[in-house]
């Protein structure tokens, strides 16, 4: 029982916990972006995505995919360094280290220039705003409570923290 155990969490690392680890490498799939969009370092934290065109308010900027997964595999895998899960209802989640688009790099921002719209189960992030080239891309992840994550975000009315606690 003990062994099974041990092969079980060993894949468990393998497969889930270390692609979400801080070597993780940016991969975007064009298909699912409608403007043209890179992966660079962020000054917030880590890599982000950044706009390599100019992007006009009220668009579809790409799609966020990823596995879909539930409240107790969420747990499970909160274990993870980083935040790479997208909350869409109270008991479904998409995991974007699993076939994600590249959107589960976006950093969160306390004053975002992007939205996400959920259209038919698809999550849409959208421009609420007009966003210059070269500029990052951000959203509000509208973390609920549990463990505080400090933000680094910059904007003038950062909360500090990426939790949603306003
Ligand atoms: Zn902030």
């Amino acid at each position: 029982m003990a062994m099974r155990r041990n092969r079980e969490l060993t894949a468990f690392v393998r497969e889930v916990v270390l692609p979400a680890g801080p070597d993780r490498k940016p991969v975007l799939d064009p298909a699912r972006m409608l403007f043209r969009l890179h992966a660079s370092r962020s000054r917030i934290h880590g890599w982000g995505l950044f706009a390599e065109e100019r992007i006009p308010k009220g668009r579809r900027v790409l799609e966020y995919t990823g596995e879909r997964i539930g409240e107790r595999e969420a747990e499970r895998r909160s274990v993870r360094p980083s935040v790479y899960l997208f909350r869409v209802s109270p008991v479904r989640l998409v995991d974007g280290v699993i076939g994600g688009s590249g959107a589960e790099f976006i950093n969160h921002s306390c004053d975002p220039n992007l939205t996400a719209r959920i259209t038919t189960g698809r999550i849409w992030l959208k421009s609420l705003r007009a966003i210059a080239e070269g500029e990052e891309l951000t959203y509000d992840y509208r973390l609920s409570t549990g463990v505080m994550l400090p933000c680094r975000c910059g904007a003038a009315n950062c909360s500090r923290y990426l939790n949603r606690i306003r």
